[in-house]
């Protein structure tokens, strides 16, 4: 019989609205993906090493061009002091993820989740063994406060797993809540696993502040990267680990017996554009802010109430403030049957007392699909 964890479970709230989106004909402003394929350069550089390349399996830790790049790409971005032998390439940040849970959780172990919180968390740190712990922040500021993290620290407490910027709450957490996380890390003796896809996709001006980077948690962090968000070529699924050697050869032995290796040809093509100039990252930013802008400037001369977007590609706009009584659910289903419209609900990113009145919507797209969706958009608000 079926493990209980996956039978109970439906598809992914962002499977459901894309398969939604693809049956409705609507424009897709769920899953979180760009309508652009990423740079041409990198692109060309995959085709050219698919070509002229060996296409067999590389080194299991990744390709070493590549973990040297990942090593002087957060050395030049992040002042990290990583080298090369604390990188692990994956395939994916959730592989990554998942090969960090599987590696560091005994059975009964306790991990801390932070909610709103990505929809594979749970279920990975179950299968893994480990008890899930929820904290929550709360709308709109979302912060991470001490009182929020301890609240669901026991003496069985491992782990804390966060995602910073935090999708789908579109938040950067600043230096003071980063360094209160530090401390409590620090008296519970606690490993934080750092999901860090979005540290490029920031906005107005932010700088990322990886927590491997804070006084105490060098030899207590594992960070996660992914080249799918940082040059916007979600399908790739290349990611990267970085931790100190201890938590980076456990890390290892997981990951060789979940995917073992990732496309050579992807691998060396990241390489090469992990070396971009800073202003490669900058210009891409740049667009990203704009379409934030453009869409949440058009949602707002439309009478909804749209919550501020620190990073990532995403914005979420709040139902009760925007004067709708529904459930963000039958919202969302409203919109995508109706008004063609797919987005996702936040109320999936809870274990339990879900916030639900709050919408997530995916910006990464053009000006085009942009204003038709938020003219969509607005006449859903109309009824
Ligand atoms: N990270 C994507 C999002 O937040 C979803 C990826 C997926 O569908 N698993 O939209």
């Amino acid at each position: 019989m079926a493990n209980p964890i996956y039978a109970a479970m439906g598809t992914s709230i962002f499977e459901e609205m894309s398969h939604a989106a693809r049956t409705t004909g609507a424009i897709n402003l769920g899953q979180g993906f760009p309508d652009e394929d990423g740079p041409l350069d990198i692109r060309q550089a995959a085709a050219d090493a698919l070509l002229t390349r060996s296409n067999q399996y590389p080194p299991m830790l990744g390709l070493p061009e590549l973990r040297q790049a990942v090593a002087a790409h957060y050395r030049r971005f992040h002042g990290l002091e990583a080298g090369p032998e604390h990188v692990l390439v994956t395939s994916g940040a959730t592989e990554a993820i998942a090969a960090s849970l599987l590696a560091l959780i005994s059975p009964g172990d306790e991990v801390l989740l932070i909610q709103p919180m990505y929809d594979a968390y749970r279920p990975l740190v179950e299968r893994a063994g480990g008890v899930a712990r929820f904290a929550r922040l709360d709308p709109p500021g979302w912060r991470l406060t001490r009182a929020a993290i301890e609240s669901a620290i026991t003496p069985a407490t491992r782990i804390v797993l966060l995602n910073n910027p935090l999708n789908p709450a579109a938040r950067a957490f600043d230096r003071e809540e980063l360094e209160t996380l530090a401390r409590i890390c620090i008296e519970h003796d606690l490993i934080a696993i750092c999901d860090e896809v979005w540290e490029h996709v920031l906005f107005d001006g932010r700088a990322h502040i990886p927590l491997i980077a804070l006084p105490g948690m060098a030899d207590r962090t594992v960070k996660i990267g992914s080249a799918g968000k940082i040059f916007s070529m979600t399908g790739w699924k290349v990611g990267f680990v970085v931790a100190a050697p201890d938590l980076h050869a456990v890390i290892a032995r997981a990951h060789q017996f979940l995917t073992f290796t990732t496309p050579p040809a992807l691998q060396a093509a990241v390489a090469f554009g992990l070396a971009k100039d800073a202003a490669h990252f900058a210009a891409m930013r740049g667009r990203y802010q704009v379409s934030r802008d453009r869409l949440a400037g058009a949602l707002a001369a439309g009478g909804y109430a749209v919550l501020p977007a620190d990073g990532t590609y995403f914005l979420n706009v709040d139902l009760r403030a925007s004067g709708i009584d529904e459930p963000d659910r039958m919202f969302c289903k409203r919109l995508v049957d109706e008004h063609k419209v797919a987005s996702i609900p936040l109320s999936p990113f809870y274990a339990e007392q879900p916030v639900d009145h709050l919408v997530r919507l995916c910006f990464a797209k053009s000006d085009e699909t942009l204003d038709e969706a938020a003219r969509r958009l607005v006449a859903g608000l109309k009824g």
